[in-house]
């Protein structure tokens, strides 16, 4: 069959992978020039590395399949990651158990109900009523209120920004569960998402896929309600038996016809993100991950990259400052310069061993579509992953609620998809 893939991310790739190994003819169109989507990379003053930061966990086994598939399977490292937490002018480590029964910030009761339910959630199976539940009053009734608005509060502000007392309890459920299943472990490829994205590159033309880069898709083509090629700028009409989506519910709507269809796609509303980074001589402290809740701060957390992947001895310490706004928030609409400026001065308020001269170099990147709002009922909001148009499939991260969107998912679903493509 003739498949056309709209977007080269990591869902687009792997199902082009999937595809092309079960003999089909593979055209993968990526709106820009490069591909990987939000896991693309760039040269940090030396370093090539993600926009937006990555780890893996221990369950995120398609990935490591797809690695192995690749030939670079043994590439794989799994490290301790440590995680602090910034509260009120205070760093505490927040990785054991022990650290837990420590963390003097929420009473002591509220620290044993905090471990018991953790270990409650990695045994935990059946999430579909946690759709239904918003996390904070759940949270607040399983932890307690102090607990709840010195950890979780922060966090879910961290992931949704305004909407953050609306999501469900199943996501922030499968969050914890997928932390659990890590045993405090975070996993790199060594070599970067560079060497994967090119490996891919290399494997899928020899299986004679053809990326098309800068060429975006203009507008899926139908007839009746039968999916026939792709408008793609520059080609024109290109027809294909299928094509499969990759690109966010919003970005579909406006590549199909104006009707309810296309209206119920919007329904999935996305967050953005400004990610801000920094490369400096020095760390800012030992975790990987930091959580924060100060009111001098306006972010909850840093992610220290090179914490648990050195990449070089001479890469410096990278860190991730992200802001997950909406795109007409303030700090999305601020220029690079005034949002690098505030996190350098609040990086500087949690961290005060940090000086001027500690910076070496400094990004912003931004994406509109960083993470689907997963409220409450989320499940009868999501779309089918076989379209009603048919020969039409979609791929995104809502598909794999109440999981976070990982790469590890993205790939088993590109498989589900490579294998069910001609239903
Ligand atoms: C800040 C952040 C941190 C993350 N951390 C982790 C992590 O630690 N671990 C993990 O596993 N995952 C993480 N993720 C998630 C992971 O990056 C994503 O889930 C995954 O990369 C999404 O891949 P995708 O291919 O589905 O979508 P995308 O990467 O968004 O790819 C879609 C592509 O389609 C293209 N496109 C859009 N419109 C068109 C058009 N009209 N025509 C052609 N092409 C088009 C886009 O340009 C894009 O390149 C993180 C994501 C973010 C934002």
């Amino acid at each position: 069959m003739r498949v056309g893939i709209i977007g080269a991310g990591i869902s687009g790739l792997a199902t082009a992978w999937e595809l092309a190994k079960r003999g089909h003819e593979v055209h993968v169109y990526q709106r820009e020039q490069g591909i990987g989507g939000l896991i693309a990379t760039f040269d940090f003053e030396g370093v090539e590395i993600e926009h937006f930061y990555h780890f893996l966990c221990g369950g995120d086994t398609d990935y490591f399949r797809l690695a192995q598939e690749l030939g670079l399977g043994d590439r794989i490292n799994f490290k301790p990651a440590k995680t602090g937490f910034y509260y009120q002018g205070t760093r505490y480590p927040f990785s054991t158990p022990l650290d837990l029964l420590r963390f003097k910030a929420i009473p002591f009761s509220q620290r044993i109900r905090f471990g018991l339910f953790a270990l409650e959630a990695r045994w935990r199976k059946e999430w579909t009523q946690l759709d239904e539940i918003t996390a904070k009053p759940w949270l607040i009734d399983r932890l307690g209120k102090q607990a709840y608005d010195v950890i979780w509060d922060p966090l879910l502000a961290l992931k949704f920004g305004d909407h953050y007392d609306k999501i469900s309890a199943a996501w922030v459920w499968h969050r914890l569960y997928r932390v659990a299943q890590s045993k405090g472990k975070m996993g790199f490829l060594e070599g970067g998402t560079r060497l994967f994205l090119d490996t891919l590159a290399e494997k899928l033309q020899a299986q004679g896929v053809q990326v098309h880069e800068a060429s975006p898709v203009e507008r899926i083509l139908t007839q009746g309600r039968q999916v026939t090629g792709l408008q793609v700028q520059g080609q024109g009409e290109v027809p294909f038996d299928r094509v499969v989506s990759t690109v966010p519910m919003e970005v579909l709507a406006g590549l199909l016809p104006d009707d309810d269809y296309a209206a119920s796609l919007r329904r999935i509303q996305y967050i953005g993100v400004v990610c801000v980074m920094f490369k400096l001589k020095q760390a800012v402290s030992p975790y990987f991950w930091l959580n924060v809740h100060d009111d001098r701060v306006p972010f909850n957390g840093v992610i220290e990259y090179t914490n648990l992947n050195p990449i070089s001895t001479d890469a410096g310490h990278i860190v991730y400052v992200p802001y997950y706004v909406a795109t007409d928030h303030p700090i999305y609409q601020m220029d690079d310069e005034t949002v690098l400026e505030q996190s350098w001065c609040a990086l500087k308020t949690i961290a005060p061993h940090i000086t001027d001269d500690d910076k070496l170099a400094f990004h912003v990147a931004r994406t509109p579509y960083a993470q689907a709002i997963c409220e409450t009922g989320f499940l009868n909001i999501l779309p089918q992953h076989q379209s009603p148009i048919m020969g039409l499939r979609l791929l995104d991260s809502i598909f794999l609620y109440p999981e976070d969107r990982t790469q590890s998912g993205h790939i088993d679903k590109a498989r589900y998809c490579a294998e069910h493509i001609e239903d």
